[in-house]
């Protein structure tokens, strides 16, 4: 028997609000524990929240980036349910009447398709817990009301390839509106899996599980795919899952049991009572939808139109808007567009991945960058130079011209000098020399080799080839 499996997504993401939803203090990352902390957001007695208007922007700006409607009217509701982290023993988030609904964002696995969202509701984070060695449990409070939206999708997503793609393509959007800087690492993108499997017939249905606080999109494909197991294989034993919350233990690369799921009963939502209905005007949402950005596909296909760029750089360009505009950047200081991706796409890619660093903290301007791939373009060193010279600039951020001017890496093109170098490699190896006119044609390749070793990489390849194949051929 066929099996489709059904995955829907719960995303929460940290939104980029200076200060709190609720109150004052500061949402900066990191800090000495329990120093962003005030009553409201401690939660203490007769404290009152005050909605930061800056938190239902940012929600309205993600709701219409991902296409939702946005409401008129909606309000707080209060989620009951005690956990140590949560001092008010209540998290205050939005239940029947959410900011956004009806969403959808488009992902291409092969052919494109349509992920609907069903709401995006905004609500309070939670502090935290550290588990000593020694059994004792300790308290941060600092993320304790930092402002979240959470993005439930629609069960639309059928394999952990599809939804890979989703959670791609949903972090670049929300990165290209700047409502989240949306760090996995700092918490600040959070998701959670709810999957089952049907058969095809739908004679069998296995119950929804749910997978909490994936911390990466590897780790949440490779849940998705151990439950998938899981569950077709209890269904063919006759058996079914069981309503239930599970974690992903990274070390034993398998799902294990939380708590079993609770019902939405379980949290005894009311409307909040210390904060009034919140009115969104129209013309205001209007003022922020023309604010909004070039979204990643308008600004690919832009991208294949104005530069002449194929599909895969324009796609792999504009995936994340760091890199969209500094691309955008470097080719209006050096024009040869096709150039300037190819090497975004390998050497600048490359350090990125090997530094494990992000396109936020380069220490080289896109100005320096133009400059070297001008340098290489007009043979003033050569490619391979240019590559040893990147790395230098990537680490130091040193101008590329000083660097070839201390370094003394200036190409050689001085037909003299090189002819020397040539003469005294074929002297070296006359047998390569007999190898090549006995027609053994690799021969040259080494030749070659040894005089841009003796140049020390920073002869002219081209001109090195046309000269020793002349001294060859005559
Ligand atoms: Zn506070």
């Amino acid at each position: 028997m066929k099996y489709q499996t059904l995955i829907g997504l719960e995303i929460h993401v940290e939104l980029l609000t200076a200060s709190k939803i609720f109150c004052g203090c500061s949402t900066a990352f990191g800090g000495e524990s329990n120093t962003h902390c005030c009553p409201v957001c401690l939660g203490l007695p007769g404290a009152l929240p005050v909605l930061n208007k800056k938190v239902v922007e940012f929600a309205v700006k993600a709701g219409l980036a991902l296409n939702c409607n946005i409401a008129s009217v909606c309000k707080m509701d209060r989620k009951n349910y005690f956990y140590p982290d949560l001092p008010k023993a209540f998290q205050t988030s939005q239940y029947d009447m959410p900011i956004c609904t009806n969403g959808y964002i488009e992902i291409d696995c092969g052919k494109k398709k349509k992920i609907r969202i069903k709401r995006v509701h905004i609500e309070e984070d939670a502090g935290k817990t550290m588990h000593a060695e020694d059994g004792v449990s300790l308290i941060d409070y600092n993320r304790c009301g930092v402002p979240l939206i959470e993005i439930v999708t629609q069960p639309d997503m059928t394999s952990s390839e599809e939804a890979y793609k989703f959670l791609e393509r949903l972090k670049s959007i929300l990165q290209y509106t700047e409502v989240s800087d949306c760090r996995m690492e700092q918490g600040s993108l959070r998701c959670d899996i709810n999957i089952n499997v049907k058969s095809e017939d739908s004679s069998f249905v296995s119950n929804i599980v749910e997978v909490k606080n994936l911390n990466s999109f590897k780790a949440a494909a490779k849940a998705i795919e151990y439950e998938e197991k899981r569950h077709i294989d209890l269904l063919k034993k006759g058996e079914n899952t069981n309503k239930e919350t599970r974690r992903w233990d990274e070390s034993k690369n398998k799902t294990v049991i939380m708590r079993m799921k609770e019902n939405v009963e379980d949290y005894r939502y009311f409307p909040e009572p210390d904060l009034v209905k919140i009115e969104i005007d129209s013309d205001w949402v209007e003022k922020i939808r023309t604010s909004l950005p070039e979204m990643p596909n308008h600004k690919k296909e832009r991208f294949i139109k104005d530069y002449g760029l194929p599909l895969y750089d324009a796609e792999i360009l504009t995936s994340s808007k760091g890199m969209a505009d500094f691309f955008e950047e470097v080719v209006k200081e050096f024009q040869d567009a096709k150039m300037v991706s190819n090497w975004v796409m390998t050497e600048f890619y490359r350090s990125l991945k090997e530094s494990e660093s992000d396109i936020e903290n380069i220490k080289f301007c896109a100005k320096d960058f133009a400059k070297l791939l001008r340098l290489i373009k007009r043979g003033t060193i050569s490619n391979n130079i240019g590559k040893r010279i990147f790395k230098e600039m990537y680490n130091s951020g040193k101008d590329p011209e000083i660097i070839v001017k201390e370094k003394g890496l200036m190409q050689i093109s001085d037909v003299d000098v090189i002819k020397e170098m040539v003469l005294k490699v074929l002297e070296e190896y006359p047998e390569s020399v007999m190898d090549y006119k006995n027609g053994k044609g690799r021969a040259l390749g080494f030749l070659v080799g040894q005089v841009m070793k003796v140049s020390k990489g920073k002869a002219n390849p081209q001109m090195v080839n046309k000269i020793i194949k002349k001294y060859l051929d005559t």
